[in-house]
């Protein structure tokens, strides 16, 4: 644990967001994903404010998850689906489903089997995956006859949410993309299933990259993760024809542990790789213990006008940033420095230049670095 390095997270931005993403998508519900502690921002906060924001529906990965959810929430009145990890098989059953209100996604023959041979899960809302193309989880388009055969024998022919899932959707989607295609598959899959007499409640297929093109929005549901704290989930290239104008809910700042002079050729830390030039060196309490691996080659602060830029190997606690002499009048121990903020696009640039996707750099942020939760932002 630290105290000093440390993710603030901006509830007010959240709540904003939320707000933005209801203008992007102003006739769709809202599955809002808060999987993997909701990206690394913490699952109770965040879904706490999600509530009130208006959000009903959230989507976990694991059965875990939902568990926690449901305890921490006990009051509230919102749905919970569990996307992949569904542990129903061996001894557990759906009771836990039953017991914590949790509505479990069925993506194959298996679990579905389990499913309607249990006369306990009359009562469980069936929701079911299809495989548009990505070959992840998912009913594959041939197997419909079997599902609908299946499904109409057990008298289940109320389906209470059909969805799939896109692989490329932070790609440029037009006629021509793999996302057009996949969505044309479920369109198909849907009719035939309407056409075979089933009732369809809610379907859903966008994630944030498809949201922020305004794609595959005619479904009753969006279901967006990374979007709703702050990023863009666009390809570098296509951020420009997005629609989406979220902030960055959280801060990632530091603190300045030590100053030295350093001369160029002197080595530094692990591997003493040489310094490229004569300057002040400083440590900052964050390492890759805190999830700030050594994937990230290119970390560049600021300090007023100073410009400081990582050098040598990221070690488990700290990591070493180079100055010119003249930022030595900034350079004080405990001088706070932050990585990336609110307002501006320092995350965006830390994700391109090191070729690390937004979600693995705010899923990998470690426990050692405490979240705090503020409410700045006014009138979110
Ligand atoms: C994680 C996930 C999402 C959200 O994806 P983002 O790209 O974060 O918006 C949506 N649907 C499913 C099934 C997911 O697993």
């Amino acid at each position: 644990m630290r105290f000093n390095s440390r993710l603030k997270i901006d509830l007010g931005w959240f709540a904003h967001n939320i707000d933005e993403l209801k203008k992007l998508a102003p006739h769709n519900q809202i599955v809002l994903m808060v999987k993997s502690n909701a990206y690394g921002h913490g699952m109770v906060p965040i879904a706490r404010e999600a509530i009130h924001a208006g959000v009903k529906e959230f989507g976990v990965a694991s059965l875990g998850e939902g568990i926690t959810l449901r305890k921490h929430l006990p009051q509230k009145d919102f749905e919970i689906y569990v996307f992949s990890d569904l542990e129903c098989y061996q001894d557990k059953g759906w009771g836990p489903y039953l017991n914590n209100r949790l509505i479990p996604v069925i993506s194959n023959k298996s679990v579905l089997s389990l499913f309607l041979n249990d006369p306990s899960t009359r009562h469980i809302p069936l929701v079911l995956k299809f495989n548009t193309g990505m070959n992840r989880l998912g009913f594959l388009q041939s197997e419909l006859p079997y599902l609908i055969s299946e499904l109409k024998t057990h008298h289940r022919t109320h389906l209470f949410h059909i969805m799939s899932h896109f692989a490329c959707a932070s790609q440029l989607i037009n006629e021509q993309s793999f996302s057009f295609k996949q969505y044309q598959n479920f369109k198909i899959i849907k009719q035939e299933l309407i056409h075979q007499g089933f009732h369809i409640e809610r379907s859903s297929m966008a994630n944030s990259g498809a949201i922020e093109q305004g794609f595959a929005l005619e479904e009753t549901h969006i279901r967006p993760g990374l979007m709703v704290y702050g990023p863009s989930s666009l390809n570098h290239d296509v951020r420009p024809m997005g629609h989406w104008k979220g902030v960055m809910i959280s801060e990632l700042s530091t603190h300045i542990i030590q100053v030295n002079p350093i001369q160029k050729g002197m080595p530094i830390g692990y591997g003493a790789v040489p310094s490229p030039k004569d300057g002040l060196l400083t440590l900052l309490a964050l390492g890759y213990g805190d999830g700030l691996f050594n994937h990230f080659r290119h970390i560049t602060v600021s300090l007023n006008s100073y410009l400081g830029e990582a050098v040598g190997r990221i070690n488990m606690d700290m990591l070493a940033i180079l100055w010119e002499h003249s930022a030595a009048s900034q350079l004080k121990l405990g001088t706070p420095i932050t990585l990336w903020s609110h307002q501006d696009s320092r995350f965006n640039t830390l994700s391109d230049q090191n070729q690390i996707s937004p979600y693995e750099i705010l899923c990998g942020l470690s426990e050692r670095i405490p979240r705090i939760y503020f409410h700045e932002k006014k009138g979110g």
